[in-house]
């Protein structure tokens, strides 16, 4: 599908100010000891087995902003190493995903270039005898490994020959051998406390098409292996990954070390963004699209930078988030409502206030002319925005209202239409409720009221007091819409942690998605551009969807995000 991809302009009071934290200042440190000998060099390596979702943005932040404020690069790095997941749709939507936040690396490269250059590392290792060929079965190699609590056994490969090593890769690089038969190993202790230094697994044979290299290359080096080599090899300074990797730490330090890397890069972990009530894994978000949870990787339920965008979030308010986050040594939970206020304040500063009923009840101005159209003058903009323009609204006889600002027998605190009761239509009359119209099951289906011509604008001449104000479009003059109503994906916090033997697909919230056909939206959004963002005032922030293809042009409106946070107002009631 296609997408809008222009970043909005940039508000100039919008941008981030990096926010203190634990890695800012070891970079510090380390920028005024001189230690690294060469200025600051920071790498974003995703690999392109899906598309990226807003845990990324927050690594995106800290390393952009890294190589940014301490006047260093950043490269982008494909981790791409496993020809089963990988697609160049993948590499060409992050590329994509990253440049609509606003962000351009110094450098773009691929691991599987590294694939030659890795090569040569693992005949040095060989050489010096810190690796060998195992030609033990995965099992085999598996067991051999021992648990948390007893030692491994040696491989009884262990000891093989330096020429016999070299022999071996040799062979397997020139594909003699089928996937599986051998492995090349790091020689380093199989009673390492760390079970990942327990003779870690370097290559392996995959004879399968990877979307770069073709068949030509059949040696596969593991994350481990290709992760902290291909650092040491772009110079890099700072290799930031999230806490998960912090037991490789080890191999990575051993690697590059043993490769001969005079000031290697320095990994350090930071936590992992997590949000309430979504997924932030790959593989689940992959599950999520493959089996039709959702529309697609853009599907605006989604985490991904693909649905935010689709959503109508801005690159801004993601990255505003990511730094109201921080960066933190131990993982926690986000609370959803944090995401939402930075995407409300942001949307609140940007977007023009249009009308727009999205359950409609037909209102007759029983007292108005027939034929009378006025054009009422209403500002895109509330007086906090400094932002400018009006339109006009044209009122007539026959106008929608919402269903929910109707109730024909009120309770008390009941500020709206009913009966009898007086309202301010935004911008325009107060208008009295005279008569309700029912069909024959009882439903009703319009409602008629008289207006107070003295009151154009919503003023009170007599200074009598109206409680409700509510919002309204000419129904002669309005346009037809669908408006498409997101929610949580998910209906429990932690989706990750759903009870034993339940899939986290069983927390999905089946409400994340309603669609109401039949709304109607002021005329000033005719023509409107795909990818233009409004407040519909009193129901939320919605951006005009991409795709009109389903409703024969209607213009879809996808609600970005309420206007306030009405499950906490739901929680505070009962
Ligand atoms: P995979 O296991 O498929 O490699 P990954 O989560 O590491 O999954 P990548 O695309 O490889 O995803 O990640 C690219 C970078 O983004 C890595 O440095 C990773 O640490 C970081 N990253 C991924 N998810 C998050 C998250 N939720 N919060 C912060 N950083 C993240
Ligand atoms: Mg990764």
């Amino acid at each position: 599908m296609s997408q809008d991809k222009t970043p909005p302009p940039p508000l100039p009071d919008n941008a981030p100010t990096p926010r203190p934290n634990f890695i800012r200042e070891m970079v510090a440190d380390d920028v005024a000891s001189g230690r690294f000998g060469r200025s600051v060099c920071t790498r974003f390596p995703p690999s392109p087995t899906a598309s990226l979702h807003i845990g990324h943005s927050k690594s995106l932040v800290l390393n952009f902003g890294l190589a940014r404020d301490f006047g260093g690069r950043i490269n982008l790095r494909f981790d791409d190493t496993n020809p089963f997941t990988e697609d160049i749709k993948y590499v060409n939507a992050i590329k994509d995903d990253i440049r609509w936040l606003g962000f351009e690396w110094d450098a773009e490269f691929y691991a599987s270039d590294y694939f030659e250059r890795l090569y040569e590392i693992a005949l040095h290792l060989i050489r010096g005898g810190k690796a060998y060929v195992d030609s033990q079965d995965e099992e085999a190699i598996r067991a051999g490994r021992g648990t948390v609590t007893t030692p491994g056994t040696n491989s009884p490969d262990r000891d093989r020959s330096v020429e016999e090593n070299l022999a071996l890769l040799a062979r397997m690089k020139a594909g003699e051998f089928p996937d599986g038969a051998h492995v090349l190993r790091a020689r380093i202790d199989m009673a390492h406390p760390n079970m990942i230094m327990r003779d870690p697994l370097l290559l392996r044979i995959r004879h399968a098409p990877h979307y770069r290299r073709g068949n030509a290359w059949c040696l596969y080096p593991l994350y481990d292996f290709a992760h902290g080599l291909s650092d040491a090899i772009e110079g890099i300074t700072h290799s930031l990954c999230t806490l998960e990797f912090k037991d490789n730490r080890d191999i990575y330090e051993w690697l590059v070390r043993e490769a001969g890397f005079e000031t290697p890069p320095e990994q350090t972990e930071f936590a992992r963004l997590q949000i309430d009530y979504t997924v932030l894994s790959k593989r689940k978000l992959l599950r999520l699209v493959t089996e039709g949870h959702v529309a697609g990787w853009d599907d605006p339920r989604m985490p991904t930078i693909a649905g935010l965008r689709r959503r109508g979030v801005t690159p801004e308010a993601i990255k505003q988030f990511a730094d109201d986050v921080g960066v933190a040594r131990s993982d926690a939970r986000t609370e959803l409502a944090k995401f939402e206020h930075a995407v409300r304040d942001d949307l609140n500063m940007r977007v023009p206030r249009v009308l727009c009923v999205v359950k409609p009840l037909k209102l007759v101005v029983t007292n108005y002319p027939e034929e009378l159209v006025e054009e009422l003058e209403a500002p895109y903009y509330p007086h906090d925005v400094p932002k400018e323009g009006t339109r006009l609204l044209p009122f007539c006889r026959e106008i929608w209202i919402d269903r929910d600002d109707f109730m024909e027998d009120p309770p008390k605190k009941f500020f709206r239409l009913a009966p009898g009761r007086e309202v301010r239509l935004r911008y325009g009359y107060l208008v009295t409720a005279t008569d309700v119209i029912k069909d024959a099951s009882g439903e009703v289906v319009e409602l008629h009221c008289t207006y107070d011509p003295a009151t154009k604008g919503g003023n009170t001449p007599d200074g009598r007091k109206v409680q409700g104000t509510i919002h309204w479009v000419s129904a002669r003059h309005a346009i037809a819409c669908e408006v498409r109503l997101y929610d949580r994906l998910f209906s429990i916090p932690d989706p990750d942690a759903v009870d034993e033997g339940k899939d986290f697909l069983s927390a999905l919230n089946p409400d994340s998605q309603v669609v109401v056909p039949n709304a109607y939206v002021e005329r000033s959004t005719a023509g409107d551009a795909p990818g233009s963002a409004y407040q519909f005032e009193r129901t939320g922030y919605f951006k005009h969807d991409v795709d009109a293809s389903a409703t024969a042009g209607k213009p879809v409106y996808n609600r970005t995000v309420s206007l306030r946070d009405s499950w906490e107002k739901a929680k505070g009631k009962g």
